[in-house]
């Protein structure tokens, strides 16, 4: 029997890093109904001509899209010219239910992992319990995923502090220690003010850290959804950014023609401060980022 032609693996993120090129990153979430999926894949049909660095895709609260996102990591792997970073998180799993999953992107081809812990099932007013078989922080993580194969890590950071820290000088130590376990880049939460990303920079580069850390930017499209992601992941909503919204609430063009220069304004400032390039939140939309894109004039990116 003639051997087995196996696909070229997907490069990591780490090789495409080393280029030197900024990184432009899209990120999607594994959507719940064949209505959800057909506008996922819309998006990303969309959205591949941008030629982005990688694009990822969530792991639910408590592994509750477990499958949801391996499936969909998988069909990004092999239907698509992308190249794909699962997320993965250490909530409601043993570390032998990591390991599988682990395997399982493995075997779909995706060699790019997103370390994290993710949060308390209700929510991160609760109190972080780890599984009683399972990982207490994303830096254990961050050295199982390498133990069990040659993925890239990459890990995430805070701008304004992860919401359980008072002190931001820790957050930094934490956030060193994961790359210190193998992590080779860093993608933030949204954060609106580019000073807080200097700041978590420079306080990472004192405590050794020297990855690139990717800032993520959510391009706002809905305001009352936009308040209710910043509620749960502690992130501060600038209060002048909500009126200037509100005013124009019932325009959803409007809307987003403010929430894309808003975007764009901050992308920009940090691009010139040098950050290494942006992480877009998508929501599975791709209007917003592709004007994004087109008012920083970024064009393909091959
Ligand atoms: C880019 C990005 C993508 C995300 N994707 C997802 C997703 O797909 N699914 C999901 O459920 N959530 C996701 N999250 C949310 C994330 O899981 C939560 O914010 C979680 O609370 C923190 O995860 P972490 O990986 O930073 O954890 P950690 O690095 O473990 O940090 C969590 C807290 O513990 C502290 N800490 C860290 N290490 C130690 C230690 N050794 N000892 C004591 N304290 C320590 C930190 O300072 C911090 O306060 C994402 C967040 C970001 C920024």
């Amino acid at each position: 029997m003639a051997p087995r032609v196996l696909p070229a693996p997907a490069p990591t993120i780490r090789a495409l890093l080393a280029s030197g090129r900024r990184s432009f990153s899209f990120e999607f979430f594994p959507p719940k109904t064949d209505a959800g999926e057909r506008t996922l894949w819309q998006a990303i049909r969309e959205l591949e001509p941008l030629a982005p660095t990688f694009v990822s895709v969530t792991y639910g609260a408590g592994g509750s899209t477990r499958d949801r996102t391996i499936r969909v990591t998988e069909r990004i792997a092999t239907e698509t010219t992308l190249t794909p970073l699962g997320h993965l998180t250490c909530v409601g799993s043993s570390r032998a239910e990591l390991r599988q999953v682990i395997g399982a992107y493995a075997d779909a081809g995706v060699r790019n992992v997103l370390a994290l812990r993710g949060d308390p099932p209700g929510g991160v007013e609760e109190t972080w319990e780890a599984h009683p078989e399972g990982l207490h922080h994303a830096v254990d993580l961050v050295t199982l995923v390498r133990q069990l194969g040659d993925f890239c890590v990459g890990v995430a950071a805070f701008p304004e502090g992860h919401p359980e820290s008072t002190d931001p000088d820790i957050d930094a130590r934490y956030l060193a220690r994961k790359c210190a376990a193998g992590a080779c880049f860093a993608i933030t939460q949204f954060f609106f003010d580019a000073d807080d990303y200097f700041r978590l920079r420079d306080r990472a580069s004192a405590y050794g850290c020297a990855i690139p850390i990717i800032p993520g930017i959510m391009p706002v499209t809905n305001l009352s959804q936009i308040e209710r992601m910043a509620q749960l992941s502690g992130a501060a909503f600038p209060p002048a950014l909500a009126d200037r919204l509100r005013e124009v609430q019932d325009d959803p063009a409007a809307v987003r023609a403010i929430g894309v220069e808003v975007a764009a304004d901050l992308t920009e400032r940090l691009l010139a401060g040098g950050a290494p390039g942006a992480h877009f939140y998508t929501l599975n939309r791709s209007t917003a980022t592709r004007e994004v894109y087109q008012r920083l004039q970024l064009g393909a990116r091959v």
